[in-house]
């Protein structure tokens, strides 16, 4: 039994790996044994913008000493001037900012609003997707999280994925005629017209393998939606915020959604906050018809004010840019990095979010993991999803960056010559 008086998340309690935290610094942070670590994953790809920032803790200070909470109707200078600030990140046309507390939220309200703008109740999302803990988060969610909770929402349509590496269509991107997209399209069509209120995507989808689509995939998917008056929503929780070195991971695909969800680098995770941006053509609908969302601590005034510091933060240090030219880096250096073997799949990714793929045998995944604590680099390893993701903050200093992967080279390397590297019968579905 945990000796602990909490709850850990998603997982038995007796199998809890506590991690004993004490500060942090930029890209590292110290656990209470004294040991600094290279944050690779950004702790649960929240922290953007690194760790111990000053400036947020000053921001966060300043608002807690004159106004530290606020009824949901409140109007204070942070609130407004943040949704003003995440309007002017948005494309031409987004008009209003609905605040949640993290980004299962964000996803709830779209829901909400995507069925009481359109009066339809079906959702279109992919099996490799994660959404959020939520109950319609969850629904729209694919992977191993969902089945244990289930039955869901009504009216959650999954949709085969955007795989180019292992494409659910058979195709390759030389052949495809992007199957995947067109598939949404029939999804919207074959549900019957008019019933689907609006699908909902990850613009390069993040923990579950990290998958970037095709150039022509989401223009492809904007149209199926114009054609049915299905709404687009664009899920940047964990893409949102420079992660893909843009401010929002649509922005690489020529597409505008109808809503964005944002949550995780709004605040750098420095305070709970999400927010759904809400196009005029939506928002619009609203000024007459009620808006049946609400939270006690919405907008709340310390989120507010970490959101706005966080936004300048990434303006000032010229995040979003860097993530792009790091990213460049990050790519480079695991190309040369990873080792020729039939257990080493392929990499993938954009900005600084990648991706390898990993096809070891439970043991190998636990010497991996422990190869990697041995070098105090924190990195998203989840053995059943096969895929190691890189995520780090956008700070992140370029030789502190080539010499985490190097690290991670290591200990793959070590494991791929260990006892443990026969690969599991089973490849990946
Ligand atoms: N959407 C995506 C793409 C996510 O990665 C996550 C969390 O990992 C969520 C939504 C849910 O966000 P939160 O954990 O803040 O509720």
């Amino acid at each position: 039994m945990s000796e602990y008086p909490f709850f850990f998340t998603w997982t038995a309690q007796e199998r809890a790996t506590p991690v004993y935290l004490r500060g942090g610094e930029g890209a590292y942070f110290d656990t209470d044994d004294g040991q600094r670590w290279l944050d690779l994953g950004s702790f649960s790809y929240q922290a953007n913008l690194g760790h111990g920032h000053p400036r947020m803790a000053e921001a966060i200070a300043r608002q807690a000493h004159s106004l530290s909470l606020a009824m949901p109707d409140a109007v204070f200078p942070a609130k407004v001037e943040l949704a003003e600030r995440l309007l002017d990140l948005a494309p031409d046309g987004f008009s209003r900012v609905f605040f949640t507390l993290g980004g299962a939220e964000a996803i709830e309200n779209a829901i909400k609003i995507a069925r009481l703008a359109t009066g339809r109740h079906k959702l279109v999302s992919r099996y490799r997707s994660y959404h959020g803990a939520t109950m319609g988060a969850l629904s729209l969610s694919g992977d191993w999280r969902r089945p244990l909770l289930e039955p869901g929402l009504p009216g959650v349509i999954h949709a085969l994925d955007c795989y180019c590496d292992r494409c659910p269509f058979g195709q390759t991107l030389a052949s495809c005629k992007r199957e995947c997209a067109r598939h949404i399209g029939d999804i919207l069509t074959l549900e019957g017209p008019g019933t689907v209120a609006a699908v909902v995507l990850e613009p390069v989808v993040g923990a579950n393998g990290v998958l970037v689509p095709p150039v022509e995939y989401w223009p492809m998917v904007r149209e199926a939606c114009d054609q049915h008056g299905t709404l687009l929503v664009a899920d940047e929780v964990l893409t949102g915020f420079g992660r893909t070195g843009l401010g929002f991971g649509f922005e690489h695909f020529d597409v505008v959604p109808d809503l964005i969800c944002v949550a995780k680098g709004l605040t750098g995770g420095y305070a709970p906050l999400g927010a759904v941006l809400v196009h005029d053509r939506v928002a619009a609908r609203f000024d007459r018809d009620t808006l049946a969302c609400g939270l006690t601590n919405y907008a709340h005034p310390i989120s507010c004010a970490a959101g706005l510091e966080a936004i300048r933060i990434y303006h000032d240090e010229h995040l979003f840019e860097r993530a792009a030219a790091l990213g460049l880096v990050l790519r480079d250096a695991l190309a040369s990095t990873l080792p020729a073997h039939d257990s080493v799949g392929p990499m993938r990714g954009l900005g600084l979010l990648y991706g390898v793929e990993l096809m070891l045998a439970p043991d190998a995944w636990t010497a991996l993991s422990a190869g990697l604590a041995a070098r105090r680099l924190f990195l998203h390893v989840y053995p059943g999803r096969g895929t190691v993701v890189f995520a780090p903050p956008l700070c992140i200093d370029e030789d502190d960056l080539r010499a985490g992967v190097t690290g991670f080279g290591e200990a793959l390397r070590e494991v791929l010559a260990g006892p443990t590297a026969e690969p599991p019968a089973a490849s990946q579905p």
